[in-house]
């Protein structure tokens, strides 16, 4: 049934599979089998998990035949920079809708979003984001553009078919490497990438358990979210499958005071990951969800031994943007 998902539209925006390495220190120290599937690592403009989910909404994008690409998110937004990275690559028109958190330090995401000659909107608040970007469309289409608005994070049904394939590639990779996942943590904002392969797994009947490691919002939020994203994108692959709010795995105990606060204790994960393994990690997404596998492994939730997969889901330009930040706690 995962098979349907190839008859999607779809524009390559990176080769994949991309690598998985085994954490070896890091294994040691906790003692599990630590993999770290490195979704940091593509070509395009940085990579991340956005890109995954970009080769199918750029998909469905020139299928409608539109020509302008409408997002939102943060000043900091991986989303929006591989958004307007993908829109150039096509040859697109593309509006950003900025938001707060923290101020617009041209640097980081903000500084490549202007790189890449993205049309950016700054708002107040988050609260003004939805209505912006409803005008923006309906001024783009009275001047007889085709715009396709893409929900942030990329969380729309054609978003999460990239991560039904990104499990069905972990899952491949593992077995070439001899093991089997037992659990797969990872950050979760949007919901789209859990809702991915949470529905990926299921399709594959795999008995692994995913993990999302909320980076603000509340666990009962996350849920409900991610459900939702699982049922919706099951009924896009015409698959009877329906999951309830109560059978995802979120944890909303590692926000460190709240979406892209960060406090000294991102900082010291952040040090410790990179002085161990020599991998990068960013202070808003993969270093709180490192801090909380670290914490799950401890508090026995995560067996002793089992193998765990960790998504480097990407945000190699943060901590870029926030380095007064990062050097306050060096
Ligand atoms: C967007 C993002 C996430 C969260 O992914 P969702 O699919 O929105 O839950 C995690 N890590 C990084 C680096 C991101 O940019």
């Amino acid at each position: 049934m995962i098979g349907r998902i190839f008859s999607f539209p779809r524009v390559r925006l990176t080769t994949l599979p991309t690598p998985l390495e085994k954490a070896e220190r890091l294994s040691k120290e906790l003692d599990v089998e630590l993999f770290v599937k490195r979704d940091d690592v593509m070509e395009l403009a940085f990579g991340g998990n956005k890109v995954r989910k970009l080769e199918f909404i750029m998909g469905d994008v020139i299928a409608n035949g539109c020509d302008t690409v409408v997002t939102s998110g943060a000043f900091h937004s991986n989303h929006a920079r591989l958004t307007a990275a993908a829109a150039r690559k096509l040859g697109l028109e593309v509006y950003l809708v900025l938001a707060p958190p923290r101020k617009p330090t041209r640097n980081g995401n903000l500084l490549l979003d202007e790189l890449l000659g993205a049309n950016i909107v700054f708002v107040e608040s988050r609260d003004e984001v939805s209505e912006k970007v409803r005008k923006l469309a309906e001024e783009l289409r009275a001047k007889g553009r085709k715009p396709y608005v893409i929900p942030g994070g990329g969380a729309s049904p054609h978003g999460v078919l990239g991560y039904v394939l990104a499990a069905l590639e972990i899952v491949q990779q593992l077995y070439q490497n001899n093991a089997r996942p037992r659990y797969i943590v990872h950050a979760t904002g949007s919901g789209a990438t859990q809702a991915g392969l949470v529905l990926g797994t299921k399709l594959l009947n795999l008995d692994v358990e995913i993990i999302g490691i909320s980076v603000g919002r509340s666990r009962k939020e996350a849920c409900e979210r991610i459900a939702n994203l699982v049922n919706e994108t099951a009924k896009l692959l015409g698959v009877n499958i329906t999951v309830e709010p109560e059978e995802i795995t979120v944890f909303d105990d590692f926000t460190f005071g709240g979406y892209a606060e960060i406090p000294r204790e991102v900082v010291e994960i952040m040090k410790r990951i990179a002085r161990l393994e020599g991998l990068i990690l960013d202070p808003v997404y993969t270093a709180k969800a490192m801090a909380g596998l670290i914490s799950l492994v401890e508090r026995g939730y995560i067996d002793k031994k089992s193998t765990v997969v960790f998504i480097h889901t990407g945000g190699t330009p943060i901590p870029f943007q926030y380095s007064d930040e990062i050097t306050k706690y060096m």
